[in-house]
C-alpha cells in the first residue's frame, strides 16, 4: 500500500501552531484571514465588536486598552497581528468615527502587541490598506498628518469635517505611511517583527454591500474599472495576508501589496515606481 504525501499546510505538519491577533474577525476578510489560519493548524484570537473571541470597540481607546487586556491574559506571544476591523466610506458616515476606528483602532492595536510580537521568532503584521489610497479622490492631508502625529483629538475633528468619503483614503493613507516609516526602524524589523500591509481592491464582503446600498455613491460603485472583470472574494485577500504572516515573507519589510484585479495599474500604469 502507497502512502501519499498529505496535503497538510506545512506548519500543520510540523506540528507548529502559532498565535495569531485578527481585529474584524467576525466579518469579511478578517473572518476569511481567520479561516484560513485555523485551517493550518494556528489559534486566532478575534477581536470585533461581536461574534469573536474578544468582543471590543476599537473605535475607543476604552475599548482597545480592555481588547489588549484580554490578549495579554490569554498569550504573552503573538505571532501575527493583522488589524482588519473597518468601518466603509460612505458619505453619511461620521468621518470622525472612522478615522477613530481605521486608523488609530489598527494603530494602537499593532503598537501595544509589540512586545508580545518580540517575543514570537517570526513575529508578523499585515496592515489593511485599500486601493483607494491611489484610486480614489479626497485624501486630506491634514488629517493623514494629524493620523501619523498620533493626535486623536484633532484627527477625529478633522475626519468630520472632511466626512466619510474623504476620511476612508486618508485613513488608509496614513495607515501606508505608518508601515513605510515604521517597518525598517529598530524597534520593528530590528526586533525581528515584518510590518508590511495589503492594499485591496473592491472585496465582496459586507462593508461593498454597504457601499452598494448608499444612496449617493452606491450606483457608482460596479462602474469602478476591475480589469479582471470581476470583485475580489475575501479568501484571495486572506491568502496573501496568510502568506505575509508565513515563513517564506521574512524579506517583506514595509511593503504594500496591492490586491486589487489591476484597478490600480490601469488608472496610474505609469505613476509607480517613482525615480528617487
Ligand atoms: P467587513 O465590514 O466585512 O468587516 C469589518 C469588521 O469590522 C466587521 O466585523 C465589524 O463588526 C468590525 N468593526 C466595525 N466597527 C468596529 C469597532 N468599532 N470595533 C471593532 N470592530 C469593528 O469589512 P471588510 O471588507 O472585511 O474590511 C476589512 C478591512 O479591509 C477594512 O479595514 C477595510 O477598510 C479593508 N478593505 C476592504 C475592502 C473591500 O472592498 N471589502 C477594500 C479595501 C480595503
Amino acid at each position: 500500500m502507497s502512502v501519499h504525501r498529505c496535503e497538510l499546510p506545512q506548519d500543520f505538519v510540523r506540528g507548529i501552531v502559532l498565535i495569531y491577533v485578527i481585529t474584524g474577525a467576525a466579518s469579511g476578510i478578517g473572518a476569511a484571514t481567520a479561516a484560513r489560519l485555523r485551517g493550518s493548524g494556528h489559534d486566532v484570537i478575534g477581536v470585533d465588536l461581536a461574534g469573536a473571541e474578544i468582543d471590543a470597540d476599537l473605535s475607543t481607546s476604552v475599548g482597545r486598552a480592555q481588547a489588549l487586556e484580554q490578549i495579554t491574559a490569554r498569550t504573552e506571544v503573538v505571532d501575527g497581528v493583522v488589524p482588519c476591523a473597518g468601518l466603509a466610506g460612505v458619505p453619511g458616515r461620521s468621518g470622525g468615527l472612522l478615522t477613530a476606528l481605521n486608523y488609530f483602532g489598527a494603530i494602537e492595536l499593532i503598537t501595544g502587541l509589540r512586545g508580545h510580537l518580540r517575543r514570537s521568532t517570526q513575529g508578523a503584521v499585515v496592515a489593511s490598506a485599500s486601493n483607494s489610497v491611489s484610486t480614489s479622490p479626497g485624501v486630506s492631508d491634514s488629517l493623514v498628518e494629524a493620523c501619523l502625529a498620533g493626535d486623536e483629538s484633532a484627527a477625529i475633528e478633522i475626519g468630520d469635517e472632511v466626512g466619510g468619503l474623504g476620511a476612508y483614503p486618508s485613513t488608509k493613507t496614513a495607515i501606508c505611511r505608518w508601515v513605510r516609516r515604521n517597518a525598517v526602524l529598530p524597534e520593528w524589523t530590528g526586533a525581528g517583527i515584518t510590518v508590511n500591509a495589503v492594499a485591496p481592491g473592491a472585496t465582496e464582503t459586507a462593508m461593498v454591500a454597504e457601499i452598494r446600498e448608499d444612496p449617493v455613491i452606491g450606483q457608482f460603485f460596479d462602474q469602478f474599472p476591475i480589469p479582471v472583470g470581476r470583485p475580489g472574494d475575501p479568501d484571495e485577500i486572506a491568502a496573501v495576508i496568510a502568506f505575509l504572516l508565513g515563513p517564506d515573507a521574512r524579506f517583506f519589510c514595509g511593503s504594500i501589496i496591492y490586491v486589487d484585479g489591476g484597478t490600480d495599474a490601469l488608472l496610474r500604469a505609469d505613476d509607480w515606481p517613482t525615480p528617487l
